[in-house]
């Protein structure tokens, strides 16, 4: 893998050159729901989402969050000797709550020693001044890092409808556009493989991510799992999944199309084979990538470049 550093920017690469070493995530597991599950915005959620939220590597929420940072700290240390840890609130829509239960949660987890940063996940339409002004509050008097993740999975907007997000592509804009003003690093999750975008929503995506200059991207493959809206039309073969040489193809475009300092978390999701219908093609995440890593070595290509768009593109300079 050592060789493949100079294909795309990898986020551990990011982490420690940020932070002068390795540094862990901890998951924190909040009883939270969705506005896009509750009645809010709908009921049924994202037609690919299951009940139980994103993340299936979790303490069980009844813990609190020092609980559940400490748990998954002492584990970490004794197995990798870390030093440093990202507190890490992933599931569901993390602020989607009440200001000052938001508050609550995210001091407990500066009260935890070794914490640099607080990774917040949440959807587009859930950022609002308030819980930024707060984060920020957090970041001057702890000395600790804020970063934000959103959901996006993916540019096109009609996609965006028939996956039941219940927000557009403006939302995120604006949600990007107010995190931006505090200084915060920003994720964005995509679908590089939606059955209802193709090539130039690919693209799209990432001169999308570019031209705003969204500091992290974590890519996806679609995961099905059995009783989703998603699940059951993959079932009455209702739409077609790309083969994985396809996906990996589109990833390579992808990065081509990226901007050069946008950091990768991943090119392909992680997930649990219970319950579901449709994994990573039956393939292990990381042989995929490594399937990534080879072609593009022998493309001789690299993240950036066709990063050609920006800026003016059509006056001559
Ligand atoms: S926004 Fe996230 S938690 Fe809510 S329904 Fe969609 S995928 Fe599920």
């Amino acid at each position: 893998m050592e060789g493949n550093k100079v294909l795309y920017k990898k986020y551990s690469d990011h982490l420690k050159d940020k932070y002068g070493e390795k540094v862990y995530k901890l998951p924190v597991n909040l009883p939270l729901t969705c506005p896009n599950r509750d009645g809010k915005l709908g009921t049924g959620g994202c037609t690919f989402c299951a009940e139980e939220g994103t993340g299936f590597e979790n303490l069980p929420n009844s813990y609190t969050v020092r609980q559940q940072l400490i748990e998954n700290k002492d584990l970490i240390t004794r197995k990798y000797k870390a030093k440093k840890y990202i507190a890490y609130f992933q599931n569901f829509t993390n602020t989607y709550l009440p200001l000052e239960l938001f508050k609550a949660y995210v001091l407990e987890a500066t009260e935890v020693e070794d914490i640099v940063e607080i990774a917040i996940s949440t959807r587009p339409d859930c950022i609002s001044e308030e819980y930024l002004a707060f984060l920020n509050e957090i970041k001057v008097k702890h000395g600790i890092e804020i970063s934000v993740e959103l959901g996006l999975q993916t540019v096109n907007y009609h996609s965006l409808k028939k996956i039941n997000r219940g927000h557009t592509l403006a939302e995120f804009i604006d949600a990007i556009m107010n995190i931006k003003k505090y200084g915060f690093e920003v994720c964005t999750h995509l679908i590089l493989n939606l059955p209802w975008d193709n090539e130039d929503d690919v693209i799209e995506n990432a001169k999308i991510m570019s031209a705003l200059k969204i500091d992290q991207v974590k890519l996806h493959a679609l995961y099905l799992m059995k009783d989703t809206v998603m699940g059951t039309m993959y079932e009455n073969k209702e739409f077609d999944i790309i083969p994985v040489d396809v996906y990996q193809d589109r990833v390579i475009t992808f990065l081509e199309y990226l901007h050069p300092d946008t950091v990768v978390q991943r090119l392909i999701g992680r997930a649990p084979e219970e319950n579901s219908l449709f994994v990573n093609w039956g393939m292990s995440w990381w042989k995929i990538t490594e399937e990534i890593h080879n072609k593009m070595t022998k493309e001789n290509t690299y993240q950036g470049k066709k990063m050609n768009y920006l800026g003016g593109k059509a006056l001559d300079k």
